[in-house]
């Protein structure tokens, strides 16, 4: 199985998840703390969330 990387956009944790292909569609993805607002992460350094903002560990830890 492969493994892929998530991000949580609500507190920023990443975190990895072992998934078959036929489950990458179907299965909802919650970050360890529960939240279900995650983001696959590709392993293209190009994709890096930086400047956006709405990503900041200083707003997660105000909202959580
Ligand atoms: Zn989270």
């Amino acid at each position: 199985m492969p493994t892929y990387r998530y991000y949580c956009q609500k507190c920023g944790e990443s975190f990895d998840k072992r998934l078959a292909i036929s489950e990458l569609e179907h299965t909802r993805i919650k970050c360890p703390r529960g939240h279900d607002q995650v983001q696959r992460m590709f392993s293209a350094p190009a994709i890096i969330y930086k400047g956006s903002g709405w990503y900041s560990k200083d707003h997660a830890k105000q909202s959580a």
